[in-house]
């Protein structure tokens, strides 16, 4: 599944969009200096250029408080030239994430993880959902995978993947069961999938004999190591595998064209074409 292209083709509609919406802001905050949370922001700001998006990058310190960090959240909030902002996690380990999150006016929440958003998820109302989940539900949708009715296995629980993942399988009629670090025998579930969705975190999680026969596997995993970017699945998968998205070129493009569509939401939701429901 070649999520490169199908991100390129996104990236130009949303370009078209921006054009007819005008100006559109997106302020991302990274508050550190983690090296691939630098190298996440640099991608997004160099997409949101390309479409238009004016991308404000706001890089804090990493022993910023937790109260300067909230701040900086109130004054992007207020600002009416921002329409969308994120928060770069993780955060330093002095900062409450959770906290961080629910700071962030739902309306601008481009990564849908305020409760607010994260609850009209549950409820199937989605408003601003994840982006990488969402990535991942688009390409099932490009490439015509039967999702209604079909075995949907998601390997890992995060609130970032797994879960807004699994949650909006749910909503779309598959049967689905979310495995995790605990999970017995994982290859037995993981065998049962026509539609598999793996966000682990460690390379080669899953190898050819976790997988049916024509069955659908998305690789969520992002793993850093002396051979580059690696996914959770091991590539030989692909024999076994009807559909695999490969690593690089898979989730990752789909992941920054979907910020890119989330932003041009919020700018609807800001300008009040498109009421925000919840609030
Ligand atoms: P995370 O928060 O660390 O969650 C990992 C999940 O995997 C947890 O639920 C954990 O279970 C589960 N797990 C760990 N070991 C396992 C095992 N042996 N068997 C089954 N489940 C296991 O990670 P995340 O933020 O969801 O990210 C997942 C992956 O996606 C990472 O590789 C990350 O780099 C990648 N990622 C990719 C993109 C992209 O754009 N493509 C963006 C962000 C992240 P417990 O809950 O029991 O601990």
């Amino acid at each position: 599944m070649d999520g490169k292209a199908l991100a390129e083709r996104i990236r130009g509609e949303i370009a078209e969009e921006v054009r007819e919406l005008g100006e559109i802001g997106l302020a991302t905050v990274l508050v550190g200096d983690d090296p691939a949370s630098d190298i996440y922001i640099r991608l997004k700001h160099k997409a949101a250029g390309e479409v238009g998006i004016n991308a404000k990058d706001i890089r804090l310190a990493s022993q910023t408080t937790e109260e300067e960090l909230l701040e900086q959240v109130a004054q992007l909030n207020a600002d009416d030239s921002i329409d969308g902002l994120l928060v770069q996690l993780p955060l330093p380990d002095h900062i409450d994430e959770a906290r961080v999150i629910r700071a962030i006016d739902p309306a601008k929440d481009v990564d849908g993880l305020h409760p607010l958003n994260f609850g009209q998820l549950v409820l199937g109302r989605s408003v601003h959902v994840g982006v990488i989940p969402v990535g991942v539900m688009r390409l099932l949708e490009e490439y015509d995978v039967p999702v209604e009715g079909a075995c949907a296995v998601v390997v890992g629980r995060s609130d970032i993947v797994g879960k807004p993942a699994a949650l909006l399988l749910l909503h779309a009629s598959a049967t689905v069961t979310v495995c995790h670090s605990r999970t017995k025998d994982l290859g037995a579930v993981t065998r049962e999938a026509d539609v598999l969705v793996v966000a682990v975190g460690r390379a080669n999680v899953i190898g050819p004999d976790d997988v049916k026969e024509g069955a659908t596997v998305i690789d969520v995993g992002m793993n850093r190591g002396d051979d580059g970017v690696v996914g959770d699945v091991d590539p030989a998968t692909a024999e076994r595998a009807g559909l695999i998205t490969p690593v690089p070129g898979g989730v990752g493009p789909m992941t920054i064209a979907m910020l890119l569509a989330s932003a041009v939401k919020a700018a609807k939701y800001g300008r009040g074409l498109v009421a925000f429901p919840g609030v």
